[in-house]
């Protein structure tokens, strides 16, 4: 059986963090799903239809990555997909604290587990807040981010 796994996150936008934990996720896995996540509180930088362009694009010479939206629970999604398996990246004990609960509490609630992968230490400081506020103050944010994150002027 093939061994899928759903990378699931706002990916507003996708940075070089990301990129790193999909790019060693795919050492992993067979398949490799970012699943961008509707939230309909959330208010978003990027649209939809751009946060999942972005990642497309940087992985459109790489098959084993499929990007997808959903809303609902991350555990329902794989349920439907057929993924045994939720790739997280880690990056800090905040994040930690926070990943532990939600893993707790999906592993509650279904067989599914949670695999974390310790972000690299040269990614380990970005995350998409940090890209957004440096491009809403006219900063170079490419050095945060793949090349195929745009921002239109
Ligand atoms: P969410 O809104 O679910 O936190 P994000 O898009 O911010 O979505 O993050 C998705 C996942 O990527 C999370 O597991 C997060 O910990 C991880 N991540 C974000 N930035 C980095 C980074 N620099 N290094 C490693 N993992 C990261």
């Amino acid at each position: 059986m093939k061994r899928k796994a759903v990378f699931p996150g706002s990916f507003d936008p996708i940075t070089n963090g990301h990129y790193d934990i999909i790019k060693r996720g795919i050492s992993l896995f067979d398949e490799v799903i970012v699943a961008i996540g509707i939230n309909a509180d959330k208010k978003y930088m990027f649209s939809l239809e751009e946060r999942k362009k972005f990642i497309e694009e940087s992985f459109k010479d790489e098959p084993k990555v499929k990007v997808i939206t959903y809303e609902g629970l991350t555990i329902d999604l794989c349920r439907k997909l057929d993924a045994d398996f939720i790739l997280r990246g880690l990056r800090n004990p905040a994040d930690f604290e926070f990943e532990k609960a939600i893993a707790h509490t999906n592993r509650r609630l279904s067989k599914i587990e949670t695999v974390f992968l310790l972000t690299a230490s040269k990614t380990s400081y970005i995350s998409s807040s940090i890209v957004r506020d440096v491009i809403r103050n006219g900063g170079d944010y490419t050095v945060l981010v793949p090349e195929s994150v745009v921002v239109k002027k």
